[in-house]
């Protein structure tokens, strides 16, 4: 053989399933049809070239919307299947182009299915030798003979295997196979039962993932728990660290305004704005994080309308901004340094109006007073600077 067999993808979706009141694999699961879980699996793999789908003719239209919407890069072709299982497979495959070398026939019943799974099974299908995705029994199998209440015997349950699906092999083993079956009048449930019959070798796979049939409605919550858990897997969470640093220079008869919160003070910082520089220094932080440039490109110094502002409103400006790139504060530090005013008796109020700023907790946000020891433009009191980082935190759904 050379190079890999061309795969085609048989999904079974017949049986109109009374216990749910609808075609089973229309019944909604993890806010899709049933069905449209294997569809997007197959349709999705690059290994499988095309996908025919077997249902009841009243349902071949919905199959087909299913098919675009779920599988939009692959050839699917949607048939009317037949009285019996067997016979809709067999219509299956007989929808697949003579390109397809080999199929895989999956139970549109069982979403779960993994495509690493799938590819496991499909390395082992050649010539005479099919592949069927299978699990150890864990409960013990007793023999009761048909129309008996009494058991024959109890199996040997390490020799048993549950068959799932896909099983898949040769299409010429599958031709050969339906032809036999339908001379000998036999009627399988299970594809690979029909191959075995003629000879071929079946090997098991058992999958890496769960993938039982959902046919009760306590499988389709077990299916939707699984499904949650797998997407909750795949959530990617992206954390963000910005930094943001700004100074004033303080002089006589200017309120002192830090943290929105106006301290009594004979001097305070001057500027364009309230010249908050716990406010100002945040909100680079905040910006900075989301690479979205400083507060100057946003909130510029020349602007009529931020002259005296509150510069509180422009920190709730700057988290408006993070939010719609979808991000959310996870915590903020701020240190500010200034020889005086005390800050100490301030300190918790200023925290609790910068965390309803910031809609976060009080506990998230951390303010912290320093002097510089008499040290420089802080010290000498000539000016007050703030330095802040904040966390910020977005996750997203791949
Ligand atoms: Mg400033």
């Amino acid at each position: 053989m050379s190079g890999p067999l061309v795969f085609g993808a048989v999904i079974v979706a017949a049986g109109r399933g009374v216990r749910f009141g609808r075609p089973k694999q229309l019944v909604a699961v993890g806010g899709r049809p049933l069905v449209a879980w294997s569809i997007e699996t197959f349709g999705t793999m690059p290994e499988i070239a095309e996908l025919a789908i077997a249902t009841e003719p009243e349902s071949v239209a919905a199959l087909q919307e299913l098919a675009e919407r779920y599988a939009p890069a692959r050839a699917v072709r949607v048939v009317a299947g037949g009285a019996t299982r067997q016979a809709s497979v067999a219509r299956g495959i007989a929808a697949l182009s003579a390109t397809c070398e080999a199929v895989a026939i999956h139970d549109g019943a069982r979403p779960l299915v993994l495509a690493d799974d799938v590819r496991r099974a499909m390395a082992q299908v050649g010539a005479g030798q099919a592949a069927v995705l299978a699990a150890p029994v864990v409960d013990t199998i007793k023999r009761v003979p048909r129309d008996a209440a009494t058991v024959a015997e109890t199996l040997d349950r390490a020799e048993l295997w549950a068959a799932q699906t896909p099983q898949l092999a040769t299409r010429a083993d599958l031709e050969r196979a339906h032809a036999a079956a339908a001379r000998d009048g036999i009627d399988a449930t299970d594809d690979t039962a029909l191959l075995e019959r003629i000879g071929v070798r079946v090997v098991v796979v058992p999958p890496s993932g769960e993938n039982f049939k959902v046919t009760l409605r306590a499988d389709r919550e077990l299916a939707e728990s699984v499904l949650r858990e797998r997407a909750g897997e795949r959530a990617r969470v992206e954390y963000r660290v910005g930094h943001g640093f700004d100074a004033h220079r303080l002089v006589e008869g200017r309120p002192f305004v830090l943290g929105g919160i106006e301290i009594p003070c004979a001097f305070g910082p001057l500027g364009h704005s309230d010249a908050d520089v716990l406010a100002h220094a945040l909100s680079d932080a905040i910006l900075g994080a989301c690479a979205l440039g400083d507060l100057g490109a946003h909130f510029p110094d020349i602007d009529p309308q931020w002259k005296g502002a509150d510069s509180m409103r422009m920190l709730e400006a700057c988290v408006a901004m993070a939010a719609a790139g979808g991000y959310t504060l996870a915590n903020v530090d701020v240190t500010v340094v200034v020889e005086r005013p005390r800050l100490a008796p301030h300190l918790a109020a200023i925290r609790a109006r910068v965390a309803a700023s910031l809609r976060i907790e009080r506990d998230l946000v951390s303010v912290k007073a320093k002097t510089s020891e008499g040290m420089g433009y802080t010290g000498d009191g000539t000016g007050i600077a703030a330095y802040a980082v904040a966390g910020l935190v977005r996750s997203e759904r791949r």
